[in-house]
């Protein structure tokens, strides 16, 4: 098997290099696009990349191994600590001595290139779940699936990226640009990418970005859906519902924002979303509430979109406070507004080196020439929002029930992801002595 898959490596590298079959409608700029495909075809063909495939290949049991363990060290959100000392002992037993855990709890190892520091491409996983502390993390085997809260989201990710450093490192392939291999906190909603804010922060000569997140290859993530979430709170005087009839309600306020902001209209393109998402307040069936909150989600893949919705719901509920106030000639009753998330939006052109290059990866790993790209929130949004080249790639496998306890995962083909990975690096930092790499440098940076 593994002969006959150099074999189909090494043919996709010709039908890659023959043209326009993998390249799809959308894809334009042709000068990306020939360069990225002049490079394959050399990566493609180089004896120390097809022998650290099929090494990732032979590493797919113990990778998976790898998932399962890291999977039961609970990291809920701002609780990865034990999880990333894990993942930094793996990064320093597969050779990186100098890997450390930053001010923010993210685990970076730097694996330095031939060209002086750059072009640097960042590829991550996150370390946190969205699960509470105390919840079950145990991994269960039921009816051919591996079952366990956070097992594919993103524990896969932070194995294909083990498997892949693991391989790149015994075959000793050497990249022009650096490469920062990162296990970053602060993914998941709660976290509000505070390890990729921080990440930007310290490190302002990073020229792309990678985040390994969601399993199936062939979907590439080159649009970050932006979302900005409030929790807004309603505070009147409250009082006995007969005796102190006439003044205002929080819950009255709230439902008449509540009506207002069912009626809005958002554009289907780009997508933009709002949904009050929960409700609660009152104390008792006989009071004037004094208090009401409910939490807002607002979604979109363009910036601008999700700044006119905001605008406008936030204006609305304004709005709903003095007409509660003007019904029952009051002043006492007030809104306060409390913005509880905030990931920014933006999109990777599809011509762009970073696009080009995953999309050819993909291809060549499955085969095949479809490739989906989406929008999606993850940590790309951040490198997205500041203009740096940016995608999220699956890391390989089967799964489902995002975010439940009964996440589950079979690792059907998992090993394409860090395959996939790796031709995408090669391409976008350049193999020392063979390519150049198509990641350009960001100018002033
Ligand atoms: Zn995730």
């Amino acid at each position: 098997m593994r002969i006959g898959f150099t074999r189909s490596i090494i043919a996709t590298a010709l039908v890659l290099s023959a043209g326009p079959l993998l390249r799809p409608a959308c894809a334009q700029g042709a000068s990306a696009g020939s360069s990225v495909d002049t490079a394959y075809g050399a990566v493609l063909t180089n004896p120390k990349v097809i022998k650290t495939l099929e090494d990732i290949k032979a590493d797919d049991a113990n990778s998976f191994a790898e998932q399962k363990r890291i999977t039961e060290i609970p990291a809920p959100p701002y609780k990865e600590k034990v999880r990333a000392e894990y993942y930094l002992k793996r990064f320093q037993e597969l050779g990186f001595k100098d890997a450390v855990i930053d001010s923010e709890g993210n685990v970076i190892a730097l694996r330095k290139g031939s060209g002086g520091g750059r072009p640097k491409l960042v590829v991550s996983a996150h370390l946190d779940t969205v699960f509470p502390e105390g919840t079950d993390v145990a991994v269960k085997e039921k009816d051919g699936v591996t079952l366990a809260p956070g097992i594919g989201d993103d524990s896969r990710g932070l194995a294909a990226l083990l498997s892949l450093i693991k391989s790149i490192n015994a075959n000793e392939i050497a990249t022009v640009g650096d490469v920062m291999f990162v296990g970053t906190v602060g993914e998941e909603e709660l976290g509000n990418l505070r390890g990729v804010k921080a990440l930007f922060r310290d490190h302002a000569d990073i020229d792309g970005f990678i985040s390994i997140d969601g399993l199936g290859i062939t979907r590439v993530v080159n649009q970050a859906t932006g979302s900005h979430r409030y929790e807004m709170i309603f505070k009147g005087p409250g009082g006995h519902s007969f005796q102190e009839f006439g003044l205002p309600s929080a819950i009255h306020a709230m439902g008449r924002a509540i009506a207002k902001i069912s009626e809005l209209q958002t554009p289907s393109d780009p997508k933009t979303t709002f949904t009050v998402g929960t409700v609660s307040g009152g104390t008792s069936v006989n009071a004037i509430a004094a208090e009401a909150r409910m939490a807002v989600d607002m979604r979109s893949d363009s910036t601008d979109e999700l700044l006119k919705l905001e605008a406008r719901l936030l204006d609305l509920v304004k709005q709903a406070v003095v007409e509660e106030n003007a019904r029952w000639k009051s002043d006492k009753l007030a809104v306060e507004i409390k913005l509880i998330g905030d990931r920014p939006a933006g999109i990777v052109a599809m011509d762009s080196p970073i696009v080009q290059a995953t999309q050819r990866a993909v291809a060549t790993i499955t085969r095949a020439p479809r490739v989906t790209f989406a929008g999606s929130s993850t940590d790309s949004n951040l490198a997205m929002s500041l203009g740096i080249p940016a995608v999220t790639i699956g890391g390989g496998g089967e799964g489902g029930n995002w975010h439940s306890r009964n996440e589950w995962y079979r690792p059907v083909d998992a090993y394409y992801g860090p395959q996939n990975a790796l031709l995408t690096i090669l391409v976008l930092s350049g193999l020392e002595g063979v390519t150049k790499p198509a990641l350009q440098v960001r100018p002033g940076k």
